[in-house]
């Protein structure tokens, strides 16, 4: 990193530039990277440059890095997130991504509260187109939650991005996955239970997106993933709230109740999620 006044990306006072970018403010921070909204210093595109520590990536999460690069790079679907350029300096990786003006879908949930459901359905189009590239290319994403949508501006009809595939894997049809990760709210209870799982976990977590999108609140909480999984496990009815109940197309309620099933078997599958007649009316932002 080259600043011309000071050392130190996070006391800068002039210009940090990192190879032809521009650093101008930090995004947040991960736990294997930090995120800069950065400027090209000939042309002035505005991108996301995220910088990957490789010293805090031991050999599990190499992996997961090298997938997340492999698949963003090979992808070009408007809904997920642009991988532009990799480039190595400081000892250190560098993704240049599409930035997202929006930030991201937890923020916008904190701003609005709960959304209305012709936005819903909007938002799950698109979660569903990006849900296709994915499975078409056989990656779990395992880490979906509204932290990792991101939104090209903070409006209603924001086009939606899938971001940080970070702990995504590519795994073989007729193959399980046995790690365990993701964030626990969102998290399928297969997952939670260290069972061995399928693609049908990211089902969960769109369920579980779909759900606090409608409701403002998530379906399920707990203090710590044991009483998580025990207050999934003894829900009798998903706990909608009255506010908006009544007035929630059942094929809403319909398709976020089969989400959310327990029992991986009884769980929508992806074509079943893409077809079902609650996606297939006209939303706000396709
Ligand atoms: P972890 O990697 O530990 O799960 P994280 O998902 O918060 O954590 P990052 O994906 O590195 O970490 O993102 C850090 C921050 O940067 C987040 O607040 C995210 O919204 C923001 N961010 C990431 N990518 C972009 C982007 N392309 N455009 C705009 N903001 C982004």
């Amino acid at each position: 990193m080259q600043n011309e006044t000071e050392t130190g990306p996070d006391h800068f006072k002039g210009p940090v530039t990192v190879g032809d970018y521009v650093l101008k403010s930090k995004l947040g921070e991960g736990s294997f990277s930090t995120v800069w909204n950065a400027k090209h210093r000939l042309s002035g595109q505005e991108v996301a440059l995220k910088q990957v520590y490789p010293s805090r990536l031991n050999r599990q999460l190499r992996n997961c890095f090298d997938c997340e690069l492999n698949f963003l790079s090979s992808v070009n679907h408007p809904n997920i997130v642009r991988l532009f350029d990799v480039f190595r300096a400081e000892g250190c990786i560098f993704l240049v991504l599409e930035f997202c003006a929006g930030g991201s879908l937890a923020s916008y949930l904190r701003h609005c509260g709960r959304v209305q459901e012709q936005i819903v359905r909007g938002f799950m189009q698109q979660l569903g187109a990006a849900m296709e590239i994915l499975n078409s290319h056989h990656i779990i994403h395992r880490d979906l939650k509204p932290e990792n949508i991101l939104l090209s501006v903070p409006e209603d009809d924001a086009v939606l991005k899938i971001s940080d595939f970070g702990l995504s894997r590519y795994v073989h049809p007729s193959d399980y996955a046995e790690t365990v990760c993701g964030t626990a709210l969102y998290m399928a209870p297969e997952v939670l239970q260290f069972q061995r799982y399928d693609e049908k976990v990211d089902m969960w977590s769109l369920g579980a997106i779909l759900f606090e999108l409608l409701n403002g609140y998530p379906p399920f909480r707990g203090r710590t993933n044991v009483q998580l999984l025990q207050n999934i496990k003894s829900c009798k009815r998903l706990p909608f709230s009255q506010l908006i109940l009544p007035a929630l197309d059942p094929d809403c309620v319909d398709m976020c109740s089969r989400l959310l099933s327990i029992n991986p078997a009884d769980r929508l599958s992806f074509n079943e999620f893409y077809r079902h007649i609650f996606l297939s009316r006209k939303g706000v932002a396709t």
